[in-house]
């Protein structure tokens, strides 16, 4: 804080007074200097109010529907597959391939699952896949009822002790 007053202009008279509680030409009390006031550091930091973040309303494109990709009347066409035909004996081959136990069933899961790039294959493991499961349904069924006929039948076994 600097000890040099500010010139004081009297509210009476007009006068400059440069120290001095009263006007030095009409004595009347000056206002004190906003100088002289003891300076309280007040801190200027104020909570900000809460601003929300401003949402960011980013217009969403409306999105046009993908033409349907279209090549060589393949609807929903994807360059990632092979489109290639099996040849009716190549169908005759993947029979013969998907019946070996085990083996055909490893090459079945492998195809149906996308591990070829032929989408012919793909599909035809996928349907020989559900025809299989189909079978191994029915077989299920046979076998529960089956042996529930039995039991049923068994009922009605031959009674020897009347004879
Ligand atoms: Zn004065």
């Amino acid at each position: 804080m600097s000890n040099v007053t500010e010139p004081i202009v009297c509210t009476s008279c007009g006068a400059v007074n440069t120290e001095g509680a009263f006007c030095i030409n009409c004595g009347t009390a000056l206002p004190t200097a906003p100088a002289a006031q003891p300076q309280t550091y007040q801190p200027t930091y104020t909570q900000p109010a809460y601003q929300p973040a401003p949402t960011v309303v980013t217009p969403v494109p409306i999105q046009e529907p993908p033409a349907t990709t279209q090549v060589n009347g393949i609807k929903g066409y994807n360059s990632k597959w092979n489109y290639t035909p099996i040849k009716p004996w190549g169908y005759f081959g993947l029979n013969i391939l998907f019946s070996i136990p085990l083996v055909g069933l490893v090459f079945l899961l492998v195809f149906s699952l996308g591990g070829t790039k032929k989408i012919n294959l793909r599909n035809y493991a996928r349907s020989y896949f559900c025809g299989l499961l189909l079978v191994l349904i029915v077989v299920i069924l046979l076998l529960i009822f089956g042996s529930a006929l039995m039991a049923y039948i068994g009922d009605f076994s031959f009674d020897y002790s009347l004879f």
